[in-house]
């Protein structure tokens, strides 16, 4: 998923002052507070929000972020120099080796993740997003379907109930960092006494130690489930659209919520048809004599056939439009139209009936015409077709 820009989410400038971004993101906060703003997507906008505060309202941060951008939100190695500093050594990256920095992708999650509450490696954070591709047919994807699809998720075990603790005990503070999550490490260096922060190897930076492992999940308090769920896809979706279901990604962290999946659609092209939007195109072959003495015609149509009146004197390319023929809204608001183009088909190969009506036509207008011999090369091809 795209993230946008979090100056853009704020709808600050990139060089608005501190006070600037405050007030920008009460106000902002106020509109969309969940509890507030009943939107569909009030909770998505607050969450997103919170999460652009959350960062440019620290120096720090805030440094970062100008520097790497959103880079950063995928732990990419460019922002790796700069956030080996918490331990106050200047400028020197984090070259304290291998291992020094194993909470790298930790300390990240954390600047970046979710929102306002992951000040500290305990507490809550929402789980992974994921996404599924669904394949759709083109019928499908017009009226809609219930299907059921089935993937791999992280999910909460059911055992601990995500505490990681065997039945009957529960997970204590960490004896190493006393719950906090991180430890400081001393180094002697040849530039001298290095300290940097890193994530405590005893409890992994939760602040909590189990002494007696659940068995389900060896501790971890998450288990991989093949996940089956039943999806309703709306009428109307269009290829590359998705939709959200929540809570249907990933376990969270610390009792957090769990993240959300993206069903992106991909649909299956028409033979027949031709859908752009809400709206279907099709060509339909009429005679010359249809086109000139008008008729009703069949059109295919997504809902069924539909008979469709091309006028006397209708000329090839004429565009004739079926209201409601088309695509169904999303939200229920009608449906698009179906565009029928008309192309009349000049005859090839007419018979001598037809061919002598056709001069006798041409003769009572007036015309002169000098209808023109076959070639040789004309006659063997129709001969090898079969057509003469
Ligand atoms: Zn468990
Ligand atoms: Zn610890």
């Amino acid at each position: 998923m795209a993230k946008r820009d979090y100056y853009e989410v704020l709808g600050v400038s990139r060089d608005a002052s501190d006070d600037d971004i405050k007030h920008a993101y009460r106000e902002l906060s106020k509109k969309w507070h969940p509890d507030v703003n009943k939107a569909p997507d009030a909770e998505q906008k607050f969450k997103e929000i919170n999460e652009a505060y959350e960062v440019l309202s620290d120096p720090q941060k805030r440094a970062q972020y100008d520097q790497y951008g959103q880079a950063g939100m995928n732990g990419a190695g460019a922002g790796a120099g700069g956030f080996g500093n918490a331990g106050g050594f200047g400028g020197f990256g984090n070259a304290g080796g291998a291992g020094g920095f194993g909470g790298f992708d930790d300390i990240f999650s954390q600047f970046f993740g979710g929102g306002a509450t992951t000040q500290n490696a305990t507490a809550p954070r929402q789980g992974q997003d994921l996404q599924y591709r669904m394949d759709l047919s083109f019928k499908d994807a017009i009226f809609g379907t219930d299907t059921e699809i089935q993937y791999d998720r992280t999910a909460t075990c059911q055992t601990c109930h995500g505490s990681g603790a065997a039945p009957g005990t529960s997970p204590v503070t960490c004896h190493k960092c006393h719950g906090s999550g991180y430890i400081e490490i001393q180094r002697q260096t040849p530039i001298g006494i290095m300290r940097t922060r890193e994530v405590c190897d005893v409890c992994h930076g939760t602040g909590k130690e189990i002494k007696d492992k659940c068995p389900t999940c060896n501790g971890s308090g998450h288990v991989q489930e093949k996940h089956t769920l039943k999806v309703k896809v709306p009428a109307g979706v269009d290829d590359g659209q998705q939709m959200r279901l929540d809570g249907q990604g990933d376990a969270g962290e610390n009792g957090g919520p769990y993240g959300d999946l993206y069903v992106v659609f991909r649909v299956q092209p028409s033979k027949e048809f031709e859908r752009d939007g809400f709206e279907i195109y099709v060509t339909v072959p009429i005679t010359f004599a249809q086109a000139a003495l008008g008729d009703e015609i069949n059109v295919d149509t997504v809902h069924g056939p539909v008979t469709l009146k091309v006028p006397a004197g209708t000329q090839s390319g004429t565009n004739f439009r079926l209201r409601g023929k088309g695509v169904p809204k999303l939200q229920g608001s009608g449906n698009g139209d179906e565009h029928v183009r008309v192309q009349v088909i000049t005859p090839k190969n007419m018979n001598p009936k037809q061919r002598e009506a056709l001069e006798a036509f041409s003769a009572a207008g007036g015309d002169k015409i000098k209808p023109q011999e076959k070639n040789l090369f004309e006659k063997m091809r129709d001969k090898l077709r079969g057509e003469e």
